[in-house]
């Protein structure tokens, strides 16, 4: 018998590896920065051409390379950073695997130039492919210097997956931000196809997050300093004020390295408890310095993951250090006192009038009056009553229910087999015939129907509602915008404006105008009709978060994921009081949509409670 196993060439072994380590032009700038940073450069120049997918070129005046080394830097497992096992649990570098240089050369063109700062020439290689293709002495400056060319050109599958110019330049950007952020004392400059987009100075930590995230960020900022046996805690938080809808301003760092963990964000939020709005985010940019002994970062590729040894401890420290923080600044009630409802409202709105949400309702409407003259008076339209003239949305439900869908569905036969198994009682009973509605806890509509029950939660409801109502202005670019009479001016992070720019056209079908976009502020002039200028930022607040948690869906449509944002930011929520005609109007218009019984996110709408299922709760 022949062995069969084969040890891999290397540039397969090497193309396998990539698929870890290089995901997107994001990973390679993420790998090269952390090599420039390992390599003590104090001036970092980060250079991309469309997107990262024709070049990724990082630029540091770090220590160098030697002619040796840097050959040997191409080669996987290669590394300067640890020696042995025992230093993985010493690490005081970025990176320690040898696997990105490697990697990287292994699905690209790179090209490197090196020089150590006592040497007089320097080193260039090209790589292609993990081919070398050549060597030679240089003059350089001092630093090191890498190119890297057509990413995955060698795999046309995974450059063909790579997503839009916007969508990889959103990605590489938030990786900028991680690391310019852990390293206020390095210089960092951000050019992308020939534009600089960022130019930081080596400043203090508080002016680089000002720096990368606009100069409104300096009021928001609540310094956090704590040092405990165990672990010191620096950085800020953001007031709760200014919390946001999108998680975009959440930043951990352990020793200086960016990291995800739900856990410690729990730990953030428990420091905030009361102090939020629902679905708003604090702002975070903290910095934890442990001993490398008591973490394994080693988990995860990419290593934004992260093991502690004592996770509970470090939750304790860190929800106490910030709630100390937000108490000292007069922003929490140090001791857990009745919460003041001014702390739920963001001072932006303290001022403003609240507008209740209009429901327009046509009072004349009455769906038991016969046939045609019902259904001229009718507000809704989109459902056609064919099978039964003197329809309501009553027996439409019971059709829904069996098909799921209301078009094709024979309601007379579902009414009839309704009727005949309910007692006599109910039938002729006046709640049968008089259509009421009422609202439970503010929170749902229970309406009767002829085979029972029906519970209609009213937020999801109304979320359908809308929902179908801004696909149809978007696709069909036919909504009206009113004119506001004081323009509205909005400041945003660069990348939050790049994210409406994305959709701008969409927006503007729904009936928004905007009058100025630049880099960090927004003016519109204009706003759907309906929509009152409070309501504004709330929606492109939310719509930038759903636009941002919805990137690496591929089934992304700008106009749904709009229309599914507006509806949610516009919806009624739950809470709040419904008069009865709004609570018919609401339950009419829902049985008018489309696709009544699920939410825009695909969740019941409403329920329902057989006669027959509880009568054998009786029994
Ligand atoms: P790792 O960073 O995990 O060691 P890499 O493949 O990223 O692995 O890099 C391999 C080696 O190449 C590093 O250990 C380092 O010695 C050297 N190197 C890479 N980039 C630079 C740089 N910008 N300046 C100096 N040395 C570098
Ligand atoms: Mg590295």
């Amino acid at each position: 018998m022949t062995d069969i196993i084969q040890l891999l060439p290397d540039h397969v072994a090497n193309q396998i590896a990539a698929g870890e380590v290089v995901q997107r032009p994001a990973s390679v700038v993420k790998e090269l920065l952390e090599n420039a940073i390992d390599a003590e450069a104090t001036e970092i120049k980060l250079i991309i051409k469309d997107a990262g997918k024709t070049l990724v070129q990082v630029i540091d005046n770090g220590k160098g390379m030697s002619v040796t080394d840097a050959r040997l830097s191409f080669e996987r497992h290669a590394t300067s950073k640890i020696k042995s096992a025992e230093d993985l649990f010493q690490l005081h570098t970025k990176g320690f695997r040898g696997e990105a240089l490697a990697s990287i050369a292994a699905i690209a063109h790179v090209e490197l130039k090196t020089k150590r700062p006592n040497d007089d020439l320097g080193t260039t290689i090209e790589i292609e492919g993990s081919v070398l293709k050549s060597q030679e002495a240089i003059v350089t400056p001092t630093g090191t210097s890498v190119a890297v060319k057509n990413l995955f050109f060698n795999i046309p599958a995974r450059r063909n997956f790579l997503k839009s110019n916007n969508v990889e330049i959103r990605h590489i950007t938030d990786e900028f931000h991680r690391v310019a952020l852990t390293h206020p004392n390095i210089a960092f400059a951000f050019y992308h196809n020939g534009n600089e987009l960022f130019n930081l100075h080596i400043e203090n930590y508080r002016q680089r997050i000002v720096h990368i995230f606009g100069n409104k960020t300096n009021e928001k900022l609540v310094p956090v300093e704590e040092e405990t046996e165990v672990l010191k805690v620096s950085g800020f938080v953001g007031k709760p004020e200014f919390s946001k809808k999108t998680r975009s301003e959440q930043f951990f760092f352990v020793n200086n390295r960016y990291i995800k963990s739900p856990y410690l964000n729990h730990a953030i939020s428990a420091a905030y408890e009361g102090l939020l709005k629902d679905g708003y985010h604090a702002s975070y940019f903290l910095n934890f310095t442990v001993d490398p002994k008591t973490i394994d970062i080693n988990i995860h590729p990419t290593k934004t993951e992260i093991k502690f040894d004592d996770e509970h401890t470090l939750y304790a420290i860190l929800r106490s250090s910030v709630k100390h923080s937000l108490g000292q600044f007069n922003i929490a009630p140090v001791l857990d006192f009745e919460q003041q409802s001014s702390f739920n409202t963001p001072y932006s709105y303290k001022d403003k009038t609240v507008a209740p949400p209009k429901i327009e309702v046509d009072r004349s409407f009455n769906p038991f009056e016969d046939g045609d003259q019902a259904k001229e008076k009718s507000t809704y339209n989109a459902v056609n009553f064919k099978k039964e003239p003197a329809a309501s949305w009553e027996s439409l439900y019971v059709g829904l229910e069996s098909k799921g869908n209301g078009k094709t569905t024979d309601f007379s036969e579902l009414t009839f087999e309704s009727e005949t198994k309910t007692d006599p009682i109910f039938k002729s009973s006046a709640i049968e015939t008089s259509k009421t509605t009422f609202q439970l806890q503010q929170k749902y509509i229970v309406s009767t129907i002829k085979s029972g029950m029906l519970i209609i939660d009213q937020n999801r409801a109304h979320q359908r509602i809308l929902y179908e109502g801004f696909l149809k202005h978007i696709t069909v670019k036919e909504a009206t915008s009113q004119q506001l009479l004081f323009p509205l001016e909005l400041s945003f992070t660069p990348n939050e404006i790049h994210i409406i720019k994305d959709v701008k056209t969409n927006l503007e079908h729904t009936g928004f105008v905007f009058s100025e976009i630049s880099e960090e502020r927004l003016t519109v002039t204009g706003v759907p009709v309906g929509v009152s200028d409070s309501e504004v930022s709330i929606i492109l607040e939310q719509l930038i978060s759903d636009v941002e948690n919805d990137v690496p869906d591929a089934s992304f449509s700008a106009a749904d994921v709009l229309a599914k944002s507006m509806a949610k930011s516009l919806a009624i929520k739950n809470g709040q009081t419904l008069s009865a005609e709004e609570q018919e109007h609401m339950v009419d218009s829902l049985f008018a949509c489309k696709e009544p019984n699920v939410s825009p996110t695909n969740r019941p709408t409403f329920i329902t409670m057989k006669v027959d299922d509880i009568e054998k709760k009786f029994m």
